[in-house]
């Protein structure tokens, strides 16, 4: 173990990133949130940070030998990239290992969307179905629906792939086109929302997807129209999706991420066409554990001989 190599934690991880850096390294834990004081030679030997969630920019700013923040997760919009460009400071992610598990999740979430499975066990378990007789016959089907995925990349195509058995039909908005792809190219969100009935958002959260998903955008969904979100909650206006599903502008929306975690908006809870998951589109041991697993070798591989598995695209490594 390299004791003098100290990695900064602040606020939760997953614990086996914890016990893995603590067989590799010092381990230095702080709170979530604004930077705290820290003795000022812990300071110095702190090269890295293990990241879940948002990262104080007055870390970057401060900790003078900082050369790596490791996030967990694919999504880094917790982590200022240009900050860590500024200190030259690499940037890396957990791509790939959760793939199949949120393309998984995202069926999963369509399916009870539209044929409202939580609420038919809940009536169930309510000892309804004994009282009051079946479940009521759901108005939606997947059946030959139109699928419109916004955002084609690592995720979206295994979504992709596992829609098409399901015999829907299926297309897709990204700013550049894919050339190894036969599903139907809509050249704006706009565009695909007036040409499907099912919209699926698997985009990250930047400055480009904040709030893109409109009233407009939901009228051009339509009556029959569903909306599915695994991607992230800043590209929702809430306002304009709890009226589309108050006023039927959309027939039903399953979210599994919100605009400010963990507020869920009270008007959503209150939809029966509404079907909400608490951000868990990775969230199993065995998938959890692999992203856990890239946080640390990043770290580790870069400390050994400065190689890093998996750097974000903004932050260029130069070894
Ligand atoms: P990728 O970078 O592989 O794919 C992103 C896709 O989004 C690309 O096809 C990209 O195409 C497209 N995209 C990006 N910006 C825009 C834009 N402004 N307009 C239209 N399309 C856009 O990422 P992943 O598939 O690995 O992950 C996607 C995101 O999913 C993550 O960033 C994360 O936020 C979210 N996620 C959520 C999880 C959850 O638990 N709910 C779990 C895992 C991921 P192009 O650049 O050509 O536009």
């Amino acid at each position: 173990s390299d004791q003098t190599v100290a990695v900064l934690v602040p606020g939760r991880i997953h614990p086996r990133v914890l016990e893995r850096l603590n067989q590799a390294c010092e381990v230095v834990q702080v709170p979530a949130g604004p930077v705290t004081e820290i003795d000022p030679a812990v300071r110095e030997r702190i090269r890295g940070v293990a990241i879940s969630g948002a990262l104080d920019n007055g870390w970057m700013e401060s900790l003078p030998n900082l050369q790596i923040v490791s996030n967990f997760g694919v999504g880094y919009d917790g982590v200022d990239t240009k900050k860590a460009v500024e200190h030259d400071i690499i940037v890396t992610h957990t791509p790939d290992v959760l793939n199949d598990e949120v393309a998984d999740t995202t069926i999963a979430l369509l399916l009870n969307t539209v044929r409202q499975f939580p609420r038919a066990e809940i009536y169930l378990r309510e000892r309804r179905w004994k009282s009051e007789g079946p479940y009521p016959l759901t108005p939606l089907s997947l059946k030959g629906r139109k699928v419109g995925i916004l955002g084609l990349g690592r995720i979206g195509i295994e979504i992709a792939k596992r829609l098409e058995p399901f015999k829907v039909e299926i297309g897709y908005h990204t700013r550049s086109r894919r050339d190894d792809v036969s599903y139907t190219y809509y050249s704006s969100l706009k565009e695909m929302a007036e040409a499907v009935d099912t919209l699926i958002s698997i985009v990250p959260g930047t400055a480009a997807t904040h709030k893109i998903f409109t009233s407009e955008i939901f009228a051009a969904l339509g009556a029959n129209g569903v909306f599915i979100n695994v991607g992230r909650g800043t590209s929702v206006d809430e306002d304009a999706l709890a009226a589309a599903l108050r006023d039927g502008t959309i027939a039903a929306a399953g979210l599994d991420v919100f605009y400010d975690e963990p507020n869920v908006p009270a008007a959503l809870l209150e939809f029966p066409n509404a079907c909400l998951l608490p951000h868990v589109a990775s969230a199993s041991i065995p998938t959890r554990n692999a992203m856990a697993d890239l946080v640390v070798d990043n770290l580790i591989g870069w400390f050994r001989d400065k190689t890093v598995i998996s750097p974000v695209p903004e932050t260029p490594v130069k070894g």
